[in-house]
């Protein structure tokens, strides 16, 4: 602060300095005031406490009761994408509402195995071919939800008996449960089960997530209710 006002004052006197051009005795009258003034303020800045003063300034050693307690302040950040300043349910709704505007229905997540993906009511081959689109629709007498293995649906092989999913849409969240997973193959019209039998109506009022496995007519069914 002592430094800051000095260097004002020596700024101040330059400007007189300046402003004074050609009355030279005010112009050197003004500086020595200032030069002098600028000594006087180092000079307390240096020497203004007697040594023997400051020898009898103790200072209290601090105890460890004293010590204020460390308490680290954290912003909280959103479970999902880690930024902060907005709740983790927010940031989902966010996302779901975000998809609807895409003309998605909602999204479909299992967060278990790390799916999640904007579900679009259709059954065809460009929404199942578009990235974070899947598609939803109702055949062989179960909702059917589809995408392609190389864009994270692959992690639907991951599944397990018990493991939940959900579909979150405008009207709230749908909680399913997995209630087996199995491979198969996609004729086309049908999917036919290693078992041989086909899917048709095995899995009534639920929804049953299949993806490519390997070749284009390899796939996995996994079931939920
Ligand atoms: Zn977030």
């Amino acid at each position: 602060m002592t430094r800051m006002t000095a260097a004002v004052k020596q700024a101040m006197a330059a400007a007189l300095c300046i402003l004074q051009l050609g009355s030279g005795g005010v112009k050197d009258r003004v500086r020595d005031v200032a030069d002098s003034r600028r000594e006087a303020e180092i000079t307390n800045e240096y020497y203004g406490m007697p040594e023997a003063d400051a020898a009898r300034i103790e200072v209290p050693e601090m105890e460890e009761a004293d010590a204020p307690e460390v308490v680290e302040v954290r912003v909280p950040e959103c479970a999902v994408c880690g930024a902060e300043g907005h709740t983790a349910e927010a940031c989902r709704k966010a996302a779901v509402l975000a998809s609807i505007e895409r003309g998605a229905k909602g999204r479909f997540s299992i967060p278990e195995v790390g799916v999640d993906v904007a579900l679009f009511e259709s059954s065809a081959q460009s929404v199942v071919d578009r990235a974070d689109s899947a598609g939803l629709f109702y055949a062989l007498g179960q909702n059917l939800i589809a995408d392609h293995n190389y864009q994270g649906f692959d992690a639907i092989r991951r599944c397990k008996v018990g493991t939940g999913a959900c579909i979150e849409t405008e009207d709230g969240s749908l909680q399913l449960t997995c209630t087996g997973i199995t491979r198969g193959t996609n004729t086309g019209r049908d999917i036919i089960l290693e078992n041989g039998s086909s899917i048709n109506g095995m899995n009534r009022g639920g929804y049953t997530c299949y993806t490519c496995n390997e070749t284009r007519s390899s796939v996995t069914v996994v079931f939920f209710q």
